[in-house]
């Protein structure tokens, strides 16, 4: 009985026909799929991407140098330097994070009472050299000026959850 069920699936073709209509249904199904990098899918507003440090609207930097984040981090991958400036106030000199020991866990994030380091919505980061992955101040800074408006509108959509 099974010599003549292939027989006559192989004589008349009926798992090509299936196929093809199966094909046919799907054409007409809406995609799944999404035209990376020309097309992306959604993010939550909690998406842990690219650390950022902020500023202020009026261009000073959030940071106060608590080394809250630097304490936190159970990777140890944040190291923080600081000094007063002449006003008394509190700024780091040097803010690294060594972006190859993170493991985006948002407790830098979580910590920080000024939101001033942020993991942002980028997630296209990815580098030829290792060197490229230790973060300085200035590139968290410029970070943080290229995704300020995104991230604003995230923590803003994120605020009554927290
Ligand atoms: S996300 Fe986690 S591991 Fe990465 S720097 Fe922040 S606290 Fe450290
Ligand atoms: S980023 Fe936030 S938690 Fe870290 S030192 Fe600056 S103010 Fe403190």
């Amino acid at each position: 009985m099974a010599f003549f069920d292939r027989t006559a699936r192989a004589l008349f073709l009926s798992e090509l026909v299936t196929g093809f209509a199966l094909t046919f249904k799907y054409m007409f199904k809406p995609k799944v799929t999404v035209n990376y990098p020309f097309e992306k899918g959604p993010l939550s507003p909690r998406f842990r991407g690219e650390h950022v440090l902020r500023r202020y609207a009026n261009g000073e930097e959030r940071c106060i140098a608590c080394k809250l984040c630097e304490a936190i981090c159970p990777a140890q991958a944040i190291t923080i330097e600081a000094e007063p400036r002449e006003d008394g106030s509190r700024r780091t000199t040097r803010y690294d994070i060594d972006m190859t020991k993170c493991i985006y866990c948002g407790f830098c994030q979580e910590a920080c009472p000024v939101d001033a380091i942020v993991e942002g919505p980028n997630f296209e980061f990815s580098t030829e050299t290792r060197e490229e992955l230790l973060y300085n101040k200035e590139k968290l800074l410029a970070n943080g000026e290229r995704w300020e408006a995104e991230i604003a509108a995230n923590l803003a959509a994120d605020a009554p959850y927290r």
